[in-house]
């Protein structure tokens, strides 16, 4: 399951690729471009833009109207069955590409003194470079991940 969002939904889009999914983004797009790039690599187009949406509905698309960050995150979820599909961190929160493991040997250089000393695990965006870790900000990341299907996911299983 990949997705394109449009630009009013970065927030969406940086979720999505939290929990794992394949997702574009860009801050400025024109919707011919937005709708060709869809089709090409068949993403699904969520959008909150009525015209935009109208020209791909016969396609796969979302429209998401006017609601809270939550509820999109929610419609979204329910509406292609994700629960069972998330892989948290796997995707690059900044540029959308692969994250592999990698060895603390490899980057021990790019690494803070603080990052170094109480970091062991380590994965790197095979795109753009960037390395993440087990720190609070990954912890939290997931504390969001595991709160958002605890409370959502049930209300599917009947
Ligand atoms: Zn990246």
């Amino acid at each position: 399951m990949k997705f394109i969002a449009d630009c009013h939904l970065g927030k969406i889009a940086k979720y999505l690729r939290i929990f794992g999914f394949d997702t574009l983004y860009f801050q400025s797009i024109d919707d011919d471009d937005i709708i060709e790039i869809a089709q090409k690599e068949e993403r699904v187009l969520l959008t909150s833009d009525k015209v935009l949406y109208e020209r791909m509905r016969h396609h796969n698309a979302l429209y998401l109207a006017h609601a809270g960050f939550e509820e999109h995150l929610r419609e979204i979820f329910y509406h292609y069955k994700l629960f069972d599909k998330v892989k948290p961190l796997s995707i690059c929160i900044k540029c959308n590409g692969e994250l592999e493991e990698i060895d603390k040997l490899e980057i021990i250089d790019e690494l803070k003194a603080k990052t170094k000393k109480y970091f062991d695990t380590f994965a790197r965006c095979k795109e753009c470079g960037r390395v993440y870790w087990h720190g609070d900000h990954y912890k939290n990341m997931l504390k969001f991940v595991d709160e958002f299907i605890a409370k959502y996911k049930k209300e599917t299983e009947f």
